[in-house]
């Protein structure tokens, strides 16, 4: 890849970097204090599970939260959880499970921190109006500032806390939070196979509908696997199995099996036969009759560590022309494999979230959306098969996320977020006025 192309990339080169495994709240206070030793910038860490490098500060210091990981309350009576930020989402939600609640909102990959998932947007498929991003179900949260200034936000500065919401580790780091959850609500899932067009036809019919609903894109396959979501009073009993091993295929079998397959099969024509074959299959069996009622606890088991490896970006679209850009998206990856010979090997996952003002940097502030993650296991060519990804998004109105889009040129983010990113950047100088949590990658973006 050309130099050029590779600053577009957003990845910078890495030198010497110190990394600061955290387990208690003194030793961050001591970090971030201004006069102190730590090399700056500085940047927290949660899971590490971004796809950009909004997580890592590749010549200053990363501070890793996955040690503070103590669930501090539960409270049965008013429905809230209290835990540090390191905790990761599957211990909370075992914890909150005992107690028969549920975190709110469809959150997969349950192996993010509850601090990465607050300061960098947590989303999931939204049934009706149901909040999206497990951000908006936070009351407070405690923080340290860039100044070093141990802080609590609360209700009573709601605008603050919207500001928090979505941070990316740039207002301070998060110690501790509580949060809004729910008694556990079951769903049911039904499951359709359909083309490109066919799924066209009612994206716009059940974007509107009190229903959620996620699906699997193989645009080489023109063939979209739907998985319809929705709230039944009587939907029968929930059991965690049949969800686990469905996330089990998807996130790490499937994965697995199409590296391998890359590996052993050098014909280009023949090993993407096999791999789409091997997903089709794969996505009947996991979405078999077996999976037909959940609730958000029962999705959110352990996710395997190796799913970390994936390579994906994630842009979101409007909701209403979403019929038309999952059709240019088809033709877009066959173009694009047509000319440069790169494709996706796992398909694209797609959720509709709902619109939530409650995060100034929210991505479906104005309207709902269609995140669509694109998910790929090949290294080779998947640099230039993002930046050629983004001028498609680009052209299509795609909101980006800071932490999970790739080859985002900062010219498109700040006119896509606006006056919004304009405000969110003001209170950071505020907080940080020494620029210590602003790594040359989050410049770009928040300077
Ligand atoms: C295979 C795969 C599937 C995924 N699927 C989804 C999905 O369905 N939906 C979705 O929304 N995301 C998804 N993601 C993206 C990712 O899981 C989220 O962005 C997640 O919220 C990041 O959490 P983390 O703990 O890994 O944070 P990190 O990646 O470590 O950090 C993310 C950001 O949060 C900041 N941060 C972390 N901890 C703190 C703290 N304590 N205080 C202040 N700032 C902090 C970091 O500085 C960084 O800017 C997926 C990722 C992978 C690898």
């Amino acid at each position: 890849m050309s130099a050029a192309r590779l600053k577009k990339t957003g990845r910078f080169a890495v030198s010497a970097a110190a990394e600061i495994p955290v387990n208690n709240i003194e030793s961050i206070v001591r970090i971030m204090q201004r006069g102190t030793s730590t090399a700056v910038p500085i940047r927290p860490q949660g899971a590490a599970t971004a796809s950009t490098d909004c997580n890592r500060s590749s010549a200053g210091t990363t501070v890793r939260m996955t040690g503070l990981d103590r669930i501090i309350d539960i409270d049965t009576y008013n429905h809230t959880v209290t835990a540090q930020s390191g905790v990761r989402l599957y211990a909370l939600a075992e914890a909150l499970a005992e107690q028969g609640l549920e975190l709110i909102g469809n959150h997969e990959m349950t192996g993010r921190t509850l601090g990465g998932a607050i300061a960098a947007p947590c989303l999931g498929p939204s049934i009706g109006n149901e909040a999206g991003a497990l951000a908006s179900s936070v009351v407070s949260v405690k923080m340290v500032t860039g100044a070093g200034k141990a802080m609590t936000v609360g209700p009573d500065s709601q605008k603050f806390l919207a500001a928090v919401r979505a941070s990316y580790g740039m207002l301070g780091v998060i110690t501790e939070a509580t949060l809004n959850v729910q008694p556990q609500n079951t769903f049911t899932a039904s499951h359709r196979k359909l083309s490109i067009d066919e799924f066209c036809a009612v994206s716009d019919r059940i974007s509107n509908a009190p229903v959620g609903f996620r699906f699997a894109l193989m645009p080489y396959r023109d063939r979209v696997y739907l998985d319809l979501r929705r709230y039944a009073a009587n939907a029968g009993q929930t059991y965690n199995t049949p969800w686990k091993i469905k996330d089990w295929g998807e996130s790490t079998v499937l994965p697995q099996v199409c590296k391998s397959l890359n590996r052993l099969l050098p014909i280009q024509s023949v090993r993407y036969r096999v791999i789409d074959s091997v997903t089709e299959a794969t996505q009947g069996i996991v979405n078999s009759r077996f999976v037909r009622t959940g609730n958000n606890a029962t999705m959110q088991g352990r996710t395997a560590s190796s799913i970390k490896k994936l390579l994906y970006s994630t842009w979101c679209f409007p909701a209403t022309d979403f019929s038309f850009v999952a059709r240019a998206y088809r033709d877009f990856c066959r173009e694009t494999f047509e000319r440069t010979g790169y494709r996706c090997d796992v398909p694209a996952i797609g959720y509709r979230i709902s619109r939530d003002a409650t995060s100034v940097l929210s991505p479906s502030f104005d309207e709902p959306m269609i995140a669509l993650q694109t998910t790929a296991t090949q290294v080779a060519g998947w640099e230039d098969f993002v930046i050629d990804l983004a001028d498609f998004a680009e052209h299509w109105a795609g909101v980006p996320i800071f932490s999970q889009t790739r080859s985002l040129r900062a010219d498109y983010a700040k006119q896509v977020y606006g006056n919004r990113l304009a405000w969110f950047r003001k209170l950071r100088r505020q907080l940080d006025p020494e620029d210590r949590l602003l790594t040359p990658f989050m410049a770009q973006y928040f300077q």
